[in-house]
C-alpha cells in the first residue's frame, strides 16, 4: 500500500533460485544443518549472523567454520538485496532506498527520522514493500502505474530492515518502527507477510514489539479476514482514501470486488 512516489523501471532478468537465509524460521535452519551431520547450536552461530552483528556476508561470520560457510553460500543467500542507491531529501530526515533484487527488480524502502520532541524519544521508521510493482493498480499511485511484476519473498521484505538497521548501527540507532506501506499490497502477499512480521517480532531474531510493526492495506477483506482469525499480532492500518463506493471504485479498483460497507465490516470485526 504504496504512497505516490517516482515510477520505477522494474528490470527483470534471471533469478537467483536460492532462498534468503533471513527467510528461514530457526526450526528451519536447524533441521536444514542437522540433516547433514551439523551441530543444531549452529543455527544459533547462524542467526547471530544475520541478526546481530551487522555482517555482509557468510565470509564475516567467523565463529563458523569454512567448509560450512561454503556450504550455506551454496544453499543460500546471505542478503537477497544486490545493491541499494539512497536518496536524502528533508534536510536529512528522509532516506529512499532503491533496492536491487536478484532479477534485477527494484523496491523500494523509505527510512524517516523524527527527532527527540520533548518527553518523546527519536524514531527512525522503515517503511518496507512487499510486492515489486502492485497489481491493486490505483490510479494516483506510482507503483500502480507499473502494474505487478511479482511478490517478495520473506527474506527480500526483511533485508530491507537488515539493511537500514545496519546503516542506523553505525551511528548508534536502530529502526524503531517498520511500516508496510511500500511497493505493493501486502494482504495479496500474506504467507510471505505474516512470515517477515514474524522474523522481526522474534526476539531471537530482530526482536522489534509487535506494536511497532504496522501493516497497511487498501482493504483486501478475505486478508483482514484472516488477520482477524488468527488473533492481532501487529498494528493494521486501512486506507480507505474515499468513503463513498462511485469516488473509491475510481480511486481504489479492488474497491469493485469489496466495497466500502464490507471493508468497514471486516474493519470493526478485526477491532472488536
Ligand atoms: S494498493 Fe498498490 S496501487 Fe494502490 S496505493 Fe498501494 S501500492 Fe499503490
Amino acid at each position: 500500500m504504496a504512497s505516490a512516489s517516482t515510477p520505477i523501471a522494474l528490470p527483470v532478468t534471471t533469478r537467483d533460485p536460492r532462498p534468503g537465509l533471513s527467510g528461514l524460521t530457526p526450526g528451519e535452519l536447524e533441521a536444514w544443518l542437522v540433516a547433514r551431520g551439523q551441530p543444531a547450536y549452529r543455527a544459533k552461530q547462524i542467526g547471530d549472523g544475520i541478526w546481530r552483528t551487522g555482517a555482509w556476508s557468510l565470509e564475516e561470520v567467523l565463529t563458523l567454520p569454512s567448509a560450512l560457510r561454503s556450504e550455506l553460500a551454496a544453499a543460500f543467500r546471505f542478503d537477497t538485496v544486490a545493491d541499494t542507491e539512497r536518496r536524502l531529501s528533508d534536510e536529512g530526515l528522509t532516506e529512499k532506498g532503491l533496492h536491487r533484487l536478484s532479477d534485477g527488480a527494484l523496491v523500494e524502502s523509505v527510512l524517516m527520522h523524527y527527532p527527540a520532541r520533548g518527553a518523546q524519544r527519536e524514531r527512525h521508521t522503515l517503511c518496507i514493500s512487499s510486492q515489486a510493482g502492485c497489481a491493486v493498480g490505483c490510479p494516483f499511485c506510482a507503483t500502480g502505474e507499473l502494474g505487478f511484476t511479482r511478490d517478495l519473498e520473506t527474506a527480500e521484505i526483511v533485508d530491507q530492515v537488515r539493511h537500514a538497521a545496519r546503516r542506523l548501527a553505525a551511528a548508534a540507532r536502530r529502526v524503531t518502527n517498520v511500516v508496510f506501506m511500500g511497493m505493493g499490497e501486502p494482504l495479496l502477499n500474506l504467507d510471505r507477510v505474516l512470515a517477515a512480521v514474524d522474523a522481526l517480532n522474534d526476539r531471537k531474531r530482530f526482536g522489534l514489539g509487535a506494536r511497532h510493526i504496522t501493516v497497511s492495506t487498501s482493504g483486501v477483506v478475505p486478508g483482514i479476514r484472516r488477520l482477524t482469525a488468527l488473533g492481532p499480532q501487529f498494528t493494521l492500518a486501512i486506507s480507505l482514501h474515499a468513503a463513498r463506493d462511485p469516488l473509491r471504485d475510481v480511486l481504489v479498483p479492488l474497491n469493485r470486488r469489496w466495497p466500502v460497507a464490507e471493508v468497514v465490516a471486516a474493519a470493526r470485526d478485526h477491532a472488536a
